[in-house]
C-alpha cells in the first residue's frame, strides 16, 4: 500500500470520511476555482524558476479553464484571480528571496520512503532551495486570507511541513503563502523541526497505518460550534444520507484506489 499525508491527515481527521474516500472510492468533485487557480500558479512558479516568462504561463494554464463551470466564491471571477495572480508573481520577483538551483530536479521532488509490511509513503515536496540564504524546504500556498503567524511558533506545529522535514531529513521548512486579497502580500513563513518531532511523526504514521490496516474507520464528527469539521467535509452528504449533497459535491470512483497517494499533487 502507498501511503501519503493526505491520507493519513485525512484519517486522523475523520476515519470514516477517509474510508468514504479511499476505500468506497467517493472523491470531490474538482470544481472550487480557488484549487484549480493555485495549480495554474504552482505552473507560473516552475516558469519563473526555470527563466521562462511566468506571467504568459498563467494566463495560458488557467486560460484553459476560462470558460469551465467553476464554483467561485463572492466577489471572485476568473479575470479577478488572473490579475491577483499576475500581481502576486511580481511581488514574488521583486521580493527576491528565494533561490531554486537546477529546478528542473528541486521543484515538484518526488520522495519515496519505503515503511514495514513492504509499504511506502510518497510525497511531493513543491521546492528545496534557499529561503534568504538558508536550505530548507519550501511548500507553496495560494489562499484568500492570511496564515495565522501568531503565537510565535505556530508554524513548527504544522503537520505538513514535520512530515516533510521527516522524508528529506532536512530540519529547515517554509511555507511561502500567496495571499490573493484586495492588496495581494505573500507571507515567507520560516521554522526548524526538531528531531524528536521527526521521530514522533515516525510513530503516529506507524500506529495510523496499524489502525487503517485493522480496518478502525469510527465517525470523528465535530459538532462543536464553530469547529465543526463535518461543515467542511465533502462526504457530510453520505453520513446524513442526504443524496442532494452528495450528487452535488461526490463523484464515485471504483473502490480501493491505488493510485490515492495521487492526492498529494493537488494538495
Ligand atoms: S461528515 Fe463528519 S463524521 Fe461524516 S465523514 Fe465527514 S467529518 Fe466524518
Amino acid at each position: 500500500m502507498i501511503y501519503s499525508f493526505t491520507q493519513i491527515a485525512n484519517y486522523l481527521r475523520c476515519p470514516r470520511s477517509y474510508r468514504y474516500r479511499y476505500l468506497d472510492g467517493w472523491r470531490e468533485k474538482e470544481t472550487r476555482a480557488a484549487l484549480m487557480f493555485g495549480r495554474c500558479f504552482e505552473k507560473a512558479l516552475e516558469a519563473y524558476f526555470c527563466g521562462d516568462d511566468c506571467g504568459a504561463t498563467l494566463f495560458e494554464e488557467w486560460g484553459a479553464y476560462r470558460q469551465a463551470g467553476f464554483a467561485y466564491k463572492k466577489g471572485e471571477t476568473w479575470d479577478r484571480l488572473l490579475r491577483q495572480g499576475i500581481h502576486l508573481l511580481e511581488c514574488f520577483a521583486r521580493d527576491n528571496r528565494i533561490r531554486v538551483s537546477r529546478p528542473k530536479g528541486n521543484l515538484q521532488i518526488k520522495i519515496v520512503r519505503e515503511l514495514p509490511n513492504a509499504n511506502q509513503f510518497i510525497s511531493y515536496i513543491d521546492a528545496i532551495g534557499e529561503l534568504d540564504g538558508v536550505r530548507c524546504v519550501m511548500d507553496w500556498k495560494t489562499t484568500s486570507s492570511r496564515y495565522p503567524d501568531e503565537p510565535t511558533g505556530l508554524l513548527s506545529l504544522d503537520p505538513q511541513l514535520i512530515c516533510y522535514s521527516w522524508i528529506t531529513g532536512i530540519s529547515e521548512v517554509a511555507l511561502v503563502v500567496f495571499v490573493r486579497k484586495h492588496q495581494p502580500e505573500i507571507q515567507y513563513l520560516k521554522t526548524s523541526i526538531s528531531d524528536d518531532q521527526r521521530l514522533e511523526f515516525g510513530r503516529l504514521l506507524a500506529a495510523t497505518i496499524g489502525q487503517i490496516e485493522s480496518a478502525q474507520f469510527p465517525f470523528h464528527s465535530g459538532i462543536r460550534f464553530p469547529q465543526n469539521g463535518c461543515l467542511s467535509c465533502s462526504h457530510v452528504g453520505l453520513c446524513l444520507q442526504d443524496q442532494e449533497l452528495i450528487d452535488a459535491n461526490l463523484i464515485r470512483t471504483s473502490g480501493v484506489d491505488d493510485l490515492a497517494w495521487l492526492d498529494d499533487l493537488v494538495d
